[in-house]
C-alpha cells in the first residue's frame, strides 16, 4: 500500500515515553486523535489567520486553514503512495503554537521575548505537543511519534537546534525531513495562497483586475470566463480558485513522482540523507506560485485594513506581556504556580517563557478581553 520511501510504523523512530502499540490503529493515527483532541488545536478556531476572527463568518481561521491543508496534504500523500495518517497529524498540528492575531502578534511577542530566547511559532507547535498540553497520566504532553515531531517543526535557529537533541540534527546538518514532512510545507503554501485569494476578495481588498496581473489566476480565471460566459461572479471566482488548486497540485505530484524516480530513494533515511526536497513544483509552476505569494504580500497582507487591525494587536501583545512580567499575580492560577516554581526562582527567562506560553495560547478575542479587564 505503501511506496518503500514512506514513513511505516515499523520505520518509525518512535515516541519519547514508551508505550504498547496501539490496538485498532496505527502510530500515525493515534498521533492524530491525540492532536484533534488536545486544547490547542480547538482555540485554533478563535485565532486569525489573515482577517481577524470576528471580522466575518466565511473567513478561514488557523482551524479551517489547517483543515484545508490535511485535505490538500492526504490527496497528495495518497497518489504519491506516502503516509496519509501521518500527513494528516503533521497539517492539524503545523499551527498550534501560533499566537494570537497571526504573524503580527507572532512578531510581537517575538519582540517582547527578544531579552529571553525570542518565540518561534513552528517550536511553540512543538512545544504545546511535547510540554505545554498536560492531558496523559503517563507522560508530560502529547508524547506523538518522531515524525509527527519532525514534520511540526519546519524552521528552527541553529540556537535552539542544538537543545532539541536528535529532532534538532537536521537544522544543523541541512538535512531533510521524511517526505510526508516536506509535503505538509507545501500543502500548508498551497492552502494559503488559494484560501487567500478567495478571502482577499470576498472582504473587497483584493479585486479581480487586481489579480489577472498573476499568471496562475488570469490563465484559470481566464479560461473560466470564455468556457462559462454567463456565470456569476462568485461563483466563477470559486471555479477558478478550484482550477488554480487542481493545477498545482497536479503539477506537485507530478513532478515529485519525476524526482522520487531519479533519486533512487529506497527508504525514509535514504529520504533525511538526500541533499534536496524531493516534493516539490516544477521550476515554473514554483516561479508562478512564487509570484503569487509576492502579490498577496504586497497587496493583502500588507493592506492598510489589515495591517491598521494588526497594529491595535501588536499593542495588546505587547501591554499584556509588560503587565504580566510585572505583577504575576494577574495570571491565572495554574501558570502563577508554574512563574513560583523552585526551578524559575531568580531565573526572569524562564519567567517570561511561562509568560509567552500564556500568551501564545490566547485566541484572539480572549487576548483583547484579558486586555480590556487588566488595562481598561
Ligand atoms: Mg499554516
Amino acid at each position: 500500500m505503501f511506496a518503500p520511501y514512506a514513513a511505516t510504523d515499523q520505520a518509525s523512530r518512535g515516541r519519547r515515553y514508551s508505550e504498547p502499540d496501539p490496538a485498532n490503529r496505527s502510530q500515525y493515527q493515534r498521533d492524530r486523535d491525540r492532536i484533534i483532541h488536545c486544547a490547542a488545536f480547538r482555540r485554533l478556531e478563535y485565532k486569525t489567520q489573515v482577517f481577524v476572527n470576528h471580522e466575518g463568518d466565511l473567513f478561514r481561521t488557523r482551524l479551517t486553514h489547517s483543515i484545508e491543508v490535511a485535505q490538500i496534504g492526504r490527496s497528495i500523500a495518497r497518489a504519491l503512495g506516502l503516509n496519509e495518517d501521518l500527513t494528516e497529524a503533521i497539517s492539524l498540528a503545523h499551527d498550534l503554537g501560533h499566537t494570537p492575531f497571526g504573524h503580527s502578534g507572532q512578531d510581537a511577542l517575538n519582540e517582547c521575548m527578544k531579552a529571553y530566547g525570542g518565540f518561534e511559532h513552528n517550536l511553540q507547535s512543538l512545544r504545546v505537543v511535547d510540554v505545554l498540553e498536560e492531558r496523559y497520566a503517563e507522560f508530560p504532553g502529547l508524547n506523538l511519534t518522531f515524525e509527527t515531531r519532525e514534520g511540526i517543526l519546519k524552521h528552527c535557529s541553529p540556537r535552539n537546534a542544538l537543545v532539541l537533541g536528535e529532532l534538532g540534527q537536521r537544522f544543523l546538518e541541512k538535512k531533510q525531513p521524511g517526505l510526508e514532512a516536506q509535503l505538509v510545507n507545501i500543502a500548508d503554501e498551497i492552502a494559503y495562497n488559494n484560501h487567500d485569494v478567495d478571502d482577499g476578495l470576498r472582504s473587497g481588498l483584493l479585486t479581480v483586475e487586481q489579480l489577472c496581473s498573476v499568471a496562475l489566476f488570469a490563465e484559470q480565471y481566464n479560461e473560466v470566463r470564455q468556457r462559462y460566459p454567463v456565470l456569476a461572479d462568485r461563483r466563477a471566482i470559486y471555479e477558478t480558485v478550484r482550477r488554480m488548486i487542481n493545477r498545482v497540485v497536479t503539477d506537485l505530484i507530478e513532478n515529485s513522482q519525476r524526482l522520487l524516480r531519479l533519486s533512487g530513494v529506497q527508504g525514509i533515511e535514504d529520504v533525511r540523507q538526500h541533499p534536496t526536497s524531493l516534493i516539490a513544483f516544477a521550476a515554473e509552476t514554483r516561479e508562478r506560485s512564487a509570484e503569487l505569494k509576492r502579490f498577496l504580500r504586497r497587496n493583502l497582507y500588507a493592506h492598510e485594513q489589515v495591517t491598521r487591525m494588526m497594529n491595535e494587536s501588536v499593542k495588546v501583545v505587547h501591554e499584556l506581556f509588560t503587565a504580566f512580567m510585572q505583577d504575576p499575580q494577574l495570571l491565572p492560577p495554574q501558570y502563577q504556580d508554574k512563574w513560583h516554581e523552585p526551578e524559575n526562582a531568580g531565573d526572569t527567562a524562564r519567567r517570561a517563557r511561562v509568560v509567552a506560553d500564556y500568551i501564545a495560547g490566547m485566541t484572539d478575542r480572549y487576548a483583547v478581553r484579558e486586555h480590556a479587564r487588566l488595562l481598561g
